[in-house]
C-alpha cells in the first residue's frame, strides 16, 4: 500500500486524514504530494506570486 506523506510539514496521510507521525523505515512505498493545510497555503503564494508578476510586468509598460 502507498504511504502519502506532505512534503512540507511532513505529515501521513491516513484514509481522509493526515497525521503527524514519522514513516517507518521498512515502508519504502512513500509518496510525496501536499496536505490539503499546505495544498492551500501553496495555491495561495502561486497566486500571489503570479499576481505580483502581473503587476512588475504592467508598471514596466
Ligand atoms: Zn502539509
Amino acid at each position: 500500500m502507498m504511504t502519502v506523506q506532505c512534503c512540507s510539514c511532513k505529515k501521513i496521510r491516513k484514509g481522509s486524514r493526515w497525521v503527524m507521525m514519522t514513516v517507518p523505515e521498512s515502508q519504502m512505498c512513500i509518496s510525496h504530494g501536499y496536505c490539503p493545510t499546505c495544498a492551500a497555503k501553496v495555491f495561495a503564494e502561486i497566486r500571489m506570486a503570479s499576481r505580483n508578476h502581473h503587476l512588475a510586468a504592467a508598471s514596466n509598460a
